[in-house]
């Protein structure tokens, strides 16, 4: 069964990673999946956004989720195998972030020996925000419970936390004056910002929160005190309503540092994504377990501080956890991916749909 597997993931992997799909050009990989989908039985329906909602069977589904896109393009890449390891060449990233989940679930497909239920979601713009399964309503998925496969961790890890998070956009204004001619009418944007950021707290602000100001933009010529300055932020927590609390912090500490200084400010927080929770107690934790055991999979339920499908899927109902899929290093040159671990995986999910055969537990 293991060389069996090894060879149809491997398969579907190189078909996959050989389809450049970065955020927001999904098409033609949607386009190599559909038919594979409706072979193996599923009605599909694609969204304006290019989601894709695969199901087939009566009764309720496990829903099955990957995303389509990869953080950047992976335009000639050359992939090479070293021991259990697929990599690229190092010229581009490798994609395995989430072809890996796809290529887990298509080779699960193949494989199984009963047909339970089954609901996918092969997701788009997950790297932008989750910008794909935001766009979800509660009315488009039949399933309660889910498995997204997305997370660079070892086959076992199952992550039932993560936090939420919030937007910052920060202007802050002076005045525009020539910097040797008339620097006393001027009011420097700059310095105003340099006040702030010095007295920002630490990133890791708090037990299970984190802030960072990512981007600084401003200024025109070296001979002009320069008027603007815009930063963009962002804010997690795995509570909400710290998020919000945070803000207010970073707001005062901004209000302060303006006073009497001339400058103003526009202060933006939006949220992006909730955090969710899936207790440790939750049936969908229990059949992971339960089904782990013959596998000799240890499952280590923890949190993760990052944010995926999982996030936008709870918030919409349903309880869901994103599985570690053995990839390392994503989102870098460096990324590559355990065959060893995705045929574990296809295995433990053949194993878990099995189990869903006889309905949920
Ligand atoms: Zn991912």
């Amino acid at each position: 069964m293991g060389d069996r597997m090894q060879e149809i993931i491997t398969e579907y992997f190189k078909m996959l990673t050989a389809i450049n799909s970065p955020s927001g050009e999904e098409g033609a990989l949607a386009t190599k999946l559909a038919p594979i989908l409706r072979d193996r039985g599923f009605s599909l329906r694609e969204d304006s956004l290019g989601n894709i909602i695969a199901s087939k069977g009566e009764g309720e589904p496990l829903l099955l989720c990957a995303h389509l896109d990869t953080v950047e393009s992976t335009e000639g890449l050359a992939t090479k195998y070293e021991g259990d390891y697929i990599k690229s060449d190092g010229s581009t990233i490798l994609g395995a972030d989430d072809k890996a989940g796809i290529a887990i679930i298509l080779a699960t497909l193949d494989t199984l020996d009963c047909q339970a239920p089954q609901e996918l979601l092969f997701s788009v713009q997950e790297e932008r925000g989750m910008v794909g399964s935001k766009a979800l309503r509660s009315e488009d998925l039949r399933a309660k419970w889910g498995l997204v496969l997305d997370a660079a961790e070892p086959v076992g890890a199952v992550i039932n936390q993560a936090p939420g998070e919030a937007d910052l956009e920060i202007l802050i204004r002076g005045q525009g004056a020539h910097a040797a001619a008339n620097p006393q009418d001027g009011i420097d944007a700059i310095r105003l910002a340099a006040g702030f950021i010095h007295q920002l707290p630490p990133h890791s602000i708090s037990e299970g929160s984190s802030f960072n100001i990512g981007v600084i933009q401003g200024g025109m010529a070296t001979n002009t005190i320069c008027p603007r300055v815009r930063l963009l932020g962002e804010i997690r927590s795995f509570e909400d309503a710290k998020r919000r609390e945070i803000a207010k912090e970073l707001e005062s500490m901004l209000q302060s540092t303006l006073e009497g200084s001339g400058g103003s400010y526009d202060f933006h927080c939006w949220e992006s994504y909730p955090s969710y929770l899936v207790d440790v107690d939750h049936g969908l934790i229990k059949l992971l377990e339960r089904t782990s055991v013959p596998l000799e999979i240890e499952v280590d339920v923890h949190s993760r501080f990052a944010g995926s499908d999982a996030n936008i899927l709870n918030n919409l109902g349903l309880a869901v956890v994103n599985l570690g899929v053995g990839v390392q290093g994503n989102h870098s040159s460096d990324e590559r991916v355990s065959i060893s671990a995705m045929v574990k995986m296809a295995t433990w999910l053949k194993a878990i749909l099995g189990d869903w055969c006889h309905g949920r537990p």
